[in-house]
């Protein structure tokens, strides 16, 4: 199943139109572009390795920023074209593309100063990309080298239905077609939805260090209070992730670098500025200059990886939450035995209305 799986998925890269989708992301490409063209003096001199360079954007970034090496690595087609990219910017002294699973090529060095990677998926972890750059870290990342991102904080908000969305099958063209209304329900959906329509905080359930995470780690369950921001509804909750390019900082940040929540994305200072949350490590001549992140969460300029909507069943969803209520519950990824670039989430959760006592809650899987 693995090498069906695999062939698959590296056929849908060879295809232009899933790179335009990416590179027209300004949010992303522009955010890999600043991690890594704003710390030129981070990268001057070192040997990148560049995991599933797809067209080579990363790559040409890394030796823009005046890398004395790059290794780009994708399995797909795409680096057919990658290579004329990289050659048509000057970049051919700089940049090797190599074709092959990262897993199983030979790269040509014994070790890299820094990882870059764009491996997640929609809800993060469609897709599982990221073990193959976990693989990569623990062969050839030398000592004291850095990923980037080196951060995914993973969230989780509580969402209101602003049109009832639902009663559209009650009345299609005058057909009875509310058979087909508990379809939605037992998948995510990925779309972009509105951010006056978010009802609760934007709560961080996991946030992952690259560094140091393991492949165990992405099947996990973690725990989460959301406290309601608007009374009303619930009608689902909604699941995004912010990328953060933060480095390894010396010393080591106290706790983990979350932006604040309304921010579309930032530097370091923006974040600090921000600062509800943790601020952000001091820069350090050793590590990366310039701190930053961006956010694909529902208060933030809309990305291709939108946000990820689990609706929650008509009749456990909250009703009545009073501003301060809290929403309590565990929300767990693991990927699908069969085809492990599929995820499967559960969610549990519980909600209480303050003021009379009632509670709500459920247990469904998407
Ligand atoms: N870095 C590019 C492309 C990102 S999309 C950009 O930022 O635009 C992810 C790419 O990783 C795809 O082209 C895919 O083919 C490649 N990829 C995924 N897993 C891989 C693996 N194990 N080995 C090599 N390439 C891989």
């Amino acid at each position: 199943a693995g090498v069906d799986n695999d062939s698959y998925y590296f056929r849908g890269y060879a295809h232009w139109g899933v790179h335009e989708t990416m590179l027209t992301d300004t949010v992303r490409t522009g955010g890999y572009e600043r991690a890594i063209c704003d710390n030129a003096a981070f990268f001057k001199d070192k040997v990148v390795l560049d995991v599933g360079c797809g067209t080579g954007v990363l790559s040409c970034f890394a030796a823009r920023a005046g890398a004395r090496k790059v290794i780009g690595v994708d399995r797909s087609d795409i680096v057919v074209k990658a290579r004329e990219v990289v050659r048509a910017n000057g970049f051919d002294g700089v940049v090797t593309l190599v074709q092959g699973k990262v897993e199983d090529v030979d790269i040509g060095v014994s070790k890299v100063d820094i990882i870059i990677s764009e491996w997640m998926g929609y809800c993060l972890f469609y897709e599982s990309m990221l073990p193959s750059v976990l693989a990569a870290r623990d062969k050839y990342l030398a000592k004291g080298g850095v990923m980037l991102p080196d951060r995914t904080p993973l969230f989780i908000q509580g969402w209101r239905d602003p049109d009832g969305r639902l009663q559209f099958w009650d009345n299609v063209h005058g057909l009875d077609y509310s058979s087909m209304a508990d379809l939605p329900l037992d998948e995510a959906s990925v779309e972009v939805v509105g951010r006056s329509d978010m009802v609760t905080e934007r709560c961080l359930c996991r946030d992952f260090n690259h560094e140091t995470v393991e492949d165990e780690d992405l099947d996990f369950e973690a725990p989460f209070e959301m406290v309601v921001t608007k009374p009303g509804t619930v009608s689902g909750l909604v699941v995004s992730f912010d990328t953060g390019f933060f480095a390894k900082s010396d010393p080591p940040p106290p706790s983990p670098p979350c932006p604040p929540d309304a921010g579309i994305s930032g530097t370091g200072a923006e974040a600090k500025a921000g600062g509800k949350e943790q601020s952000t490590p001091p820069p350090s001549t050793a590590t990366m200059t310039v701190a930053s992140w961006f956010s694909t969460g529902p208060e933030s300029r809309p990305t291709h990886w939108k946000q990820t909507l689990l609706w929650l069943r008509p009749s456990e969803k909250p009703e009545g939450l009073a501003e301060g209520d809290a929403i309590a519950g565990r929300l767990s990824l693991h990927r699908n035995e069969v085809n492990p670039r599929e995820l499967g989430l559960t969610v549990t959760w519980t909600a209480t209305q303050q003021s009379t006592g009632r509670t709500f809650g459920g247990t469904q899987k998407y």
